[in-house]
């Protein structure tokens, strides 16, 4: 796959400090694609700083031993803003996705750069690489770093490379799991990077409460049409009553769509007083980030989602009854 690099590479050749961030609740790609980036910019001796909306899981905490992933405090950080003269978003479609500090950044007009692989992209930027055929933005941003230099890749640029490549690809098994995924991984491996060692911080690292919390879910699963659908809610006081964390909930909407029969799991997650995110996974009959759109989200064809501000009742009323008329629309 090749994209027009030139012009990113030119601006980011000429930057003096350069800022990179992702999406709100950011996952393995997000966080990888600005680590990625932060060592790469380093060894470039180009100064960059990595500043996001949220918190990110203690799971991909390994990538950033450092600590170099700061979180922005709109009144500590925003007058500081104005030291940069180039932003990177990376693996972010949509504007709601930005959190307060694309809020905040829009009211300074400093250039910026989107890459990402989403199929809609609306992120208005300066310069944008969107690649929906990448199967994560990890992919895209390691390209961008072989077409400066491969002497610039090491072992921590590949690693934050690969758990990127692994997160968006469900470790190899989704649809996006493609030829290019695995060339990329085969290359990924000439750096010494231990797959086995990325999965084991991410997938098998989980806490006590978050696995019991899953347990008490699978027991509250709803199953509608023909067990075609399955979703679940998950309030603040049951997190509560669980001990866990917020951050701690990913995943739980794909294991749940590894049911048999199950074509969509649906999650709603209350993280505010009566803000809830709903993620949707579907197995592949079912364009799920049609769904979200309707409400304001979006996302990937077969994992998308949306945050509203309402009732977990309401919000299930809400969206359920596109859920089902999607499922029935599926051709036998
Ligand atoms: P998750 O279920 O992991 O929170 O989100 C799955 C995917 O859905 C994300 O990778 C992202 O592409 C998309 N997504 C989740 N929430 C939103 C949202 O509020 N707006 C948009 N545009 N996409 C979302
Ligand atoms: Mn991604």
């Amino acid at each position: 796959m090749q994209h027009n690099w030139k012009p990113i590479i030119s601006q980011l050749k000429s930057a003096g400090k350069i800022l990179l961030t992702t999406h709100v609740n950011p996952d393995g790609d997000g966080i990888g694609s600005e680590i990625a980036m932060y060592h790469f910019l380093l060894k470039m001796n180009i100064i960059s700083e990595i500043i996001n909306s949220s918190a990110f899981p203690e799971e991909y905490a390994f990538l950033d031993p450092e600590k170099v992933i700061q979180q922005y405090i709109p009144e500590r950080d925003f007058e500081r803003l104005k030291e940069f003269d180039l932003i990177f978003i990376f693996d972010v479609g949509g504007i709601t996705r930005t959190g307060i500090l694309g809020d905040d950044l829009a009211r300074l007009e400093i250039p910026s750069i989107c890459i990402d692989h989403h199929p809609e992209n609306h992120i208005v930027c300066d310069y944008k690489v969107v690649d929906d055929k990448a199967p994560s933005t990890t992919c895209l941003v390691y390209e961008l770093i072989k077409e400066i230099g491969t002497e610039y890749i090491d072992k921590q640029i590949a690693e934050a490379v690969y758990v990127g490549l692994m997160t968006d690809t469900g470790s190899f098994r989704f649809e996006n799991a493609n030829k290019y995924a695995f060339r990329v991984a085969s290359e990924l491996l000439e750096y010494d990077i231990k797959p086995n060692d990325i999965f084991k911080h991410v997938y098998e690292s989980y806490s006590r409460q978050r696995m019991a919390l899953l347990g008490t879910v699978l027991q509250t699963v709803h199953y509608e049409n023909d067990e075609k659908l399955a979703w679940f809610t998950i309030s603040r006081d049951d997190l509560k009553r669980a001990g866990v964390q917020l951050d701690e909930i990913g995943g739980y909407t794909d294991f749940i769509r590894s049911i048999k029969g199950v074509e969509v799991s649906v999650m709603f997650l209350e993280i505010d007083l009566n803000k809830i995110r709903v993620s949707f996974r579907s197995k592949g009959k079912v364009v799920v980030n049609q769904i979200a759109r309707k409400f304001g989200g979006g996302g990937h064809f077969y994992a998308a989602g949306l945050t509203v501000e309402n009732t977990l009742e309401k919000v299930t009323l809400m969206v359920l009854p596109e859920a089902r008329k999607a499922i029935e629309q599926i051709k036998q």
